[in-house]
């Protein structure tokens, strides 16, 4: 096979499924068997998606580790390359390379209480961590789920929520800044959540993507609780090119978010992450 890290190798779309209007889960599964075989992640990684003739784009990976063999991205259709996307059907093929970037820190989580914060349309990579745990609830402490919107109808996994809230030793917390009639749960910004959510700073560690005011906020409020900045880990987007540090389209500060990121711990990106418009 030829090495070029530019390469995306031919992968078939198994399956699509649609999450929500606009959002699809597509399973992917490279053509090459070697390859195929071969190939191993880890929650918080991401691939680049390659719509033959139209373009790449940097997809989360949100399928279990141990079964590398189909992989699973779900996808929100925003543009060129997703647009292209949603008119492929299940037997097409698109290109694919990858993993990219860091992980979340999974391991150092065992035995520990795990606190996810989301918010806005987003939740992706962190659909990787919950299923994560999910499937190995033994190893883990409390899972709390903290998920804030602007409204209920930007609520789009809502059926996913009341999923997770079934799963054992889990907790699921969702807040909006406007309610409608019908909302029954909280109302604020998703830090409000803290004041009825406990924190054990010692024994927690949290992870969290969304937008990014949201997640500067967040951090604030963890911090001011005690929580040590080496236990809170974000995860970033940016435009990403080339997905090999070399591009510098997702430059932030000294660091690249496709490769010392897309997940960073708080301590090691907290002044430019604080720092606006960078
Ligand atoms: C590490 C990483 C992981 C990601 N994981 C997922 C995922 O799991 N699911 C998912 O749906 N999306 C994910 N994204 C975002 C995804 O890459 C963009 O939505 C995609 O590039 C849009 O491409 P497009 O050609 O369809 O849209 P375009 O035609 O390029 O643009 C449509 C709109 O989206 C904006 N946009 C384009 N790229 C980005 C970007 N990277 N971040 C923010 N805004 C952007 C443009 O400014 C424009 O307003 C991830 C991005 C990164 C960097």
């Amino acid at each position: 096979m030829v090495n070029d890290p530019f390469l995306p190798h031919p992968a078939e779309i198994a399956e699509v499924r649609r999450e929500t209007p606009g959002v699809y889960t597509y399973r992917l599964r490279f053509r090459d068997e070697a390859l195929r075989r071969g190939y191993r992640f880890l929650p918080g990684q991401f691939n680049m998606v390659y719509v033959f003739g139209v373009g790449e784009v940097a997809i989360s990976i949100v399928s279990d580790p141990d079964d590398p063999e189909l992989l699973d991205h779900t996808i929100r259709i925003v543009g060129n390359v997703t647009g292209a996307l949603e008119r492929l059907k299940e037997g097409d093929t698109i290109g694919l390379r990858g993993p990219y970037g860091s992980a979340w820190p999974l391991k150092e989580a065992e035995g520990k209480e795990v606190i996810v914060v989301t918010g806005g349309l987003g939740c992706a990579p962190v659909v990787s961590v919950i299923n994560y745990i999910a499937q190995r609830r033994e190893r883990y402490g409390k899972l709390k789920i903290l998920h804030g919107v602007k409204t209920p109808k930007d609520l789009l996994y809502r059926e996913r929520f009341r999923a997770w809230e079934r799963h054992p030793n889990t907790e699921v917390y969702l807040t909006v800044d406007h309610p409608d009639k019908a909302w029954k749960y909280n109302v604020g910004v998703v830090t409000n959540l803290f004041d009825q959510v406990e924190i054990d700073p010692r024994h927690s560690i949290v992870m969290m993507c969304g937008p990014e005011i949201m997640m500067r906020a967040t951090a604030r409020s963890l911090l001011s609780r005690g929580v040590a900045a080496d236990r809170i880990y974000v995860s970033l987007e940016r435009n990403m090119k080339c997905a090999i540090a070399f591009c510098g389209h997702c430059q932030i500060g000294p660091t690249f978010v496709c490769r010392e990121g897309p997940v960073y711990r708080y301590d090691r990106i907290q002044p430019w992450f604080e720092m606006r418009e960078i």
